[in-house]
C-alpha cells in the first residue's frame, strides 16, 4: 500500500481527537486520523451519549410507573406501564449511529482523511495501520495521542458472562431482576440509579466510606436520599471478593468484617477507567509519564518533540469537553497560532438523580489554598420553577473570595441543573464578582434564578429567604 504523508496525524477519533482533526482540517492542515473503532470514541458511543439517553429513558419509564401507582400530584393518569429494553437500546443506538455518522461527515467536510484501523508507532515521526486490506504506513510531521481510556476490571471479577462493565450495562436488552454495582462514583451511580428506575433491584458496594467521594455531601446528600427513596441498597466500606463459587452471587466484606452474599443476575463493575498508553507502540518512544498518564505541558506536548497527547490519556479530569478543548488548542497550534491552555476551570457534572454540578473551587479547596471566601446558598425549594417541575430538592452555592468578591467556585444539585454548568462556567472564565451576577437579569421563572440569589447570599441580601 502506498505511503501517506501529512502535516498532522491523529490517533483515536474520540472527542479528543476529532475535534483535533476537524480544526484542523478547517485550518488548511493537511490531516490524518486513524481509528480503529467507530468516530466519536468512548462519549458517543459507548460513554456520555449512551448513557444520558439510557438515563433519560429510564426517568420517563420511573415517572410513568409513578403515575400508575397514583403516586402523581399534578393529576396525571397512566395504566400499566411496561418497557420493552431491546427497543429503548435501539433507540439509543440511532442516536449515536447519527452522531458518529456526523462525526465522519464532519471530518470529510474538514477535508481530513479518515483511515480506519489500529495504529502502532514505528518511530516518533511514522505509523503504521493495520487496515482490512493490509498495512498502510503514515508519516507524519505532528502527530497526536488521542487514545483514550478503558474501564478498569478487577483481578477478582474480570469481565465476561454476568460481569459486565458500562459498555456491557448499555447494551443489556432486558432489565436485569437483582443488579450489583461495584463502585460509587458517577458512573455506577447515573446507570445504577437509572436501572433501579427501570424496575432492577440495585445493590451499590462501595469500598469507602462515601458516594461520589470527589464531592462535598452537602451535594451528594440529595443523591444518596433519591437512592434510597429508589429502594437502592448502598454498602459503603465494603470491599468485593468476588462470585460465590456457584457463581450466582457477589461476595463482599464489610468494614466491621461481616460477609455479605448479594444474589445478582449482573455485576456492574464501575471501578474507574485507565488510561490507553499500551497496544499503540509507545515502547518505540522515550515519552515521559505522569503516574499512568502521558506527560503533557500547558499545549498538549509530550516529552517528544512533534508528539501532542490530548484526552483521557493525559490526565484527569477525564471528560469529554477537556478533550476537546485540548484537541482544538493542539490543532490551532500545528496550524501556527499561539495558544496554551489558559482555562479557568473545567466543569464537572454527575447527571445523577439530582444532577450535580461542580465548577472551580469548592468551600473546603478555596479554605485549603488559603483563601477568606464568602459563600452564598440558595435551595430549589424555595424556587417557583423549581416547585413547576417538581424538582424542589437541591441548591446552588456560590463561594467568592471575601476581599474582592471574585467568583471561585459554583456548585449546585438539583433536578436539570447540568444546564445551568454554562452559566457558571461563563461566571469564572470571565473573572465574574458577586456582583456581575447579581446585576445580571435572570429570567423569570427559571432555575437559573437561585443562582443569582445565591450571589445575593453572598452579599448578604438574598430576596426570596
Ligand atoms: C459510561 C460513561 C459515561 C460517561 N459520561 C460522560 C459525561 O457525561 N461527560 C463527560 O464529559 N465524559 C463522560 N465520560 C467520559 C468520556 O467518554 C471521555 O472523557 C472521553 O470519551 C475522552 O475522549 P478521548 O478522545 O480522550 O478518548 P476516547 O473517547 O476514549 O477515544 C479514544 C479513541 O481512540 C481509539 N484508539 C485507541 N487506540 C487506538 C489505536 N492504536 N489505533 C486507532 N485508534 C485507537 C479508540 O478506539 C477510541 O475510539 C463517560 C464515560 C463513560 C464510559
Amino acid at each position: 500500500m502506498k505511503e501517506i504523508t501529512c502535516k498532522l496525524l491523529v490517533i483515536g477519533a474520540g472527542p479528543g481527537g476529532y475535534v483535533c482533526a476537524i480544526r484542523a482540517g478547517q485550518l488548511g492542515v493537511d490531516t490524518v486520523i486513524v481509528e480503529m473503532a467507530k468516530p466519536g470514541g468512548t462519549c458517543l458511543n459507548i460513554g456520555c451519549i449512551p448513557s444520558k439517553a439510557i438515563i433519560h429513558a429510564a426517568d420517563d419509564f420511573a415517572k410513568t410507573v409513578a403515575m400508575a401507582a397514583g403516586k402523581n400530584a399534578m393529576g396525571i393518569k397512566a395504566d400499566n406501564p411496561a418497557i420493552d429494553l431491546a427497543k429503548t437500546m435501539a433507540w439509543k443506538d440511532g442516536i449515536t449511529g447519527r452522531l458518529t455518522l456526523g462525526v465522519a461527515g464532519l471530518l470529510k467536510k474538514a477535508g481530513v482523511k479518515i483511515v480506519v484501523g489500529r495504529a502502532k508507532f514505528r518511530d516518533g515521526k511514522t505509523v503504521a495501520v493495520e487496515t482490512e486490506t493490509g498495512e498502510q504506513v503514515i508519516r507524519a510531521e505532528n502527530i497526536v495521542i488521542a487514545t483514550g481510556s478503558a474501564p478498569v476490571e478487577l483481578p477478582m471479577l474480570p469481565f465476561g458472562g454476568k460481569v459486565v462493565s458500562s459498555t456491557g450495562a448499555l447494551s443489556l436488552t432486558e432489565v436485569p431482576a437483582r443488579l450489583a454495582v461495584v463502585g460509587a462514583g458517577y458512573i455506577g451511580l447515573e446507570l445504577g440509579l437509572a436501572f433501579a428506575k427501570l424496575g432492577s433491584k440495585v445493590t451499590i458496594v462501595e469500598a469507602l466510606d462515601r458516594i461520589l467521594p470527589l464531592y462535598d455531601t452537602q451535594l451528594t446528600q440529595p443523591v444518596a436520599k433519591r437512592l434510597a427513596a429508589l429502594g437502592v441498597e448502598v454498602l459503603l466500606g465494603t470491599k468485593v471478593k468476588g462470585l460465590s463459587s456457584n457463581g450466582e452471587a457477589l461476595l463482599a466484606e464489610t468494614g466491621s468484617g461481616e460477609e455479605r452474599r448479594i444474589a445478582a443476575d449482573k455485576i456492574l463493575v464501575t471501578v474507574g477507567r485507565k488510561p490507553v498508553t499500551e497496544g499503540w507502540g509507545r515502547e518505540e518512544l522515550e515519552l515521559d509519564m505522569d503516574g499512568r498518564f502521558l506527560r503533557i505541558d500547558e499545549q498538549c506536548r509530550t516529552s517528544m518533540r512533534g508528539i501532542y497527547a490530548v484526552g483521557d490519556v493525559t490526565g484527569e479530569p477525564m471528560l469529554a469537553h477537556r478533550a476537546m478543548v485540548q484537541g482544538e488548542m493542539v490543532a490551532e497550534i500545528v496550524s501556527g497560532k499561539r495558544r496554551s491552555w489558559d482555562k479557568r476551570a473545567i466543569p464537572a457534572v454527575c447527571f445523577t438523580d439530582p444532577e450535580i454540578v461542580s465548577v472551580g473551587l469548592s468551600p473546603d479547596e478555596a479554605k485549603a489554598a488559603g483563601r477568606e471566601i464568602k459563600i452564598g446558598q440558595f435551595p430549589f425549594s424555595t424556587n417557583g420553577r423549581a416547585m413547576t417541575l417538581s424538582a424542589e430538592e437541591g441548591f446552588v452555592r456560590v463561594v467568592a473570595r471575601a476581599d474582592n468578591h471574585l467568583v471561585l467556585g459554583i456548585q449546585g444539585v438539583g433536578v436539570g441543573i447540568s444546564e445551568l454548568s454554562a452559566a457558571f462556567s461563563l461566571a469564572i472564565e470571565m473573572g465574574a464578582r458577586l456582583e456581575d451576577i447579581a446585576g445580571t437579569i435572570h429570567a423569570h421563572p427559571t432555575q437559573s434564578e437561585a443562582f443569582a440569589e445565591a450571589t445575593l447570599k453572598a452579599l448578604g441580601h438574598a430576596l426570596h429567604i
